[in-house]
């Protein structure tokens, strides 16, 4: 089966199959303006592609794969440096643009991405083999690292989703996510091309667009989740939804709560990365919990090691880093081979440099990543999530960001970041201080207005003033 098999075997019919911030085009009427891009690109080694939230960046990206040509997706808000870093980086040899009028910031000829074009020939589509997309990480830890990902990657991935949550032609798919990570292209664009079923991507994503859309299968990050418990009408519009899932970090207890209360639903959490695509997932059949992110998909290995590389038991309390194995790992790092021998570890197991818990029953829980997540204090080992769950459980509390700050006697100690609603730092550490273990009390919270994040929503801990 070719990679967009729904999209390239039975282009769906209905003028509303595809929606991208509110225009709509029939799979057919895609295809045939893609073929178009397909003809343009076609023996061109990369090309790139400005990642708005537009019907125009489907038909590029489309385009491409269909003539075997490897996708760079730019992120549309990126500033100057991280765009130059990536078009520097990549090497494209061309810039799809709606108009096909070349960018100011970019040195490249222009390819029109147009909706009216057609091609009277629709190629056939190249099978497996060559990297279909090079995908930026996030940058939530340093500068954004391409991944080389394979068509076939890319078909074990949505193949493993369709089955875990049963995803079928008749689902609508509703989200709002940037069109140049894994979670909103790859899942949320390439998944219905493949699986078929309908697309509405809602532009920005807000509540009440989430709530008009009338939808059976929605994706979220988690501040778009958190969104929406806070409006009870548009998340009670939800309950019509077969499966409501979230993704790219970690979803908060009370979110989970929250929405249960309102939607009647469990949010279905599943993890992944760029470099993995993704590796582990609740399933639509089987039982989800706040804080776990379900089993591995089909054909995923999963193990944890300790600092040595030796084995952690699945009790599902030990913590350890977190190796993965199996079809949807990435082919390599553009131009980094520090980072591709950093990330690579025996027999085809590839390092995620987030600690875990795995329990007897298979059941996955994120504890954070070691960079950043992992508090050693006084001889503890403490994970920050637990520490902002607690915080997020006072009222006063909106946004909470933990890291590990150095300490003479403790090697590093317990600091909160908050954003908060009339509450003051001792109040916060007393509030915790009942809630878990003393060892996990923060002993600095700083009130903050806002927290560093980036496209996604993650929290860029990096720029809390700690170290990488
Ligand atoms: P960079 O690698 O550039 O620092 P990044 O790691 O945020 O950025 P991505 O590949 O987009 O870039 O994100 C993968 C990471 O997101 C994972 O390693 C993990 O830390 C986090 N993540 C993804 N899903 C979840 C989840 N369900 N729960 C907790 N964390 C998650
Ligand atoms: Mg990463």
């Amino acid at each position: 089966m070719t990679l967009l098999a729904a999209l390239t075997e039975t282009p769906d019919e209905r003028p509303d199959a595809i929606r991208v911030a509110g225009r709509a085009v029939s799979g057919d009427r895609l295809l045939a303006s893609a073929a178009a891009v397909a003809d343009e690109v076609r023996g061109l080694d990369r090309v790139a592609v400005e990642a708005t939230a537009s019907l125009e960046t489907v038909v590029g990206v489309v385009g491409a794969l269909l003539a075997g040509v490897t996708v760079v997706p730019v992120p549309p808000d990126a500033g100057p440096m991280e765009r130059d870093h990536i078009l520097r980086d990549c090497a494209a040899a061309a810039l799809l643009t709606p108009d096909g009028r070349p960018a100011d910031w970019a040195d490249l000829p222009a390819v029109p991405t147009s909706l009216d074009r057609r091609s009277a020939s629709r190629p056939p589509e190249p099978d497996a083999g060559d990297p279909a997309l090079i995908l930026y990480t996030s940058g939530t830890t340093g500068l954004p690292k391409g991944a080389l990902i394979s068509r076939r990657a890319i078909a074990a991935c949505l193949d493993g989703l369709a089955e875990a949550w049963a995803w079928t032609p008749d689902d609508l798919l509703v989200h709002g996510l940037p069109l140049h990570h894994v979670h909103g292209l790859v899942l949320g664009t390439l998944g219905p091309l493949r699986v078929g079923g309908r697309i509405d991507h809602v532009g920005r994503p807000r509540p009440a667009a989430y709530a008009a859309a009338g939808g059976t299968l929605y994706f979220g990050v988690p501040t778009v989740w958190s969104r929406i418990a806070a409006e009870p009408a548009a998340a009670r519009a939800l309950r019509t939804a077969r499966l409501l899932v979230s993704g790219s970090a970690a979803l908060p207890g009370a979110v989970f709560d929250g929405l249960r209360r309102l939607t009647s639903h469990q949010v279905v959490e599943r993890y992944g990365m760029t470099e993995t695509l993704i590796t582990v997932s609740a399933r639509a059949d089987g039982p989800r919990a706040a804080g776990t992110v379900g089993v591995p998909l089909p054909g995923v290995e999963t193990r944890l090691v300790d600092e040595h590389g030796g084995p952690v038991p699945a009790d599902g309390v030990a913590m350890g880093e977190l190796l993965v194995r199996g079809p949807t790992l990435f082919g390599g790092y553009l131009n980094r081979p520090d980072a591709d021998a950093a990330s690579r570890y025996d027999d085809g197991w590839f390092r995620t440099g987030d600690i875990a818990t795995i329990g007897p029953d298979g059941r996955h829980r994120i504890v954070g990543r070691a960079s950043t997540d992992l508090i050693k204090s006084g001889g503890y080992r403490i994970g920050a999530g637990e520490v902002e769950e607690a915080l997020l459980a006072h009222p006063g509390v909106r946004e909470a960001a933990v890291v590990g700050t150095p300490h003479d006697d403790l090697g590093q100690q317990v600091t909160a970041y908050v954003v908060g609603d009339g509450v003051t730092a001792a109040e916060l550490i007393d509030f915790v201080a009942r809630m878990l273990a003393a060892h996990k009390r923060p002993r600095r919270v700083h009130l903050v207005d806002q927290l560093p994040r980036n496209a996604l929503g993650k929290i860029q801990k990096t720029r809390l003033g700690i170290g990488g």
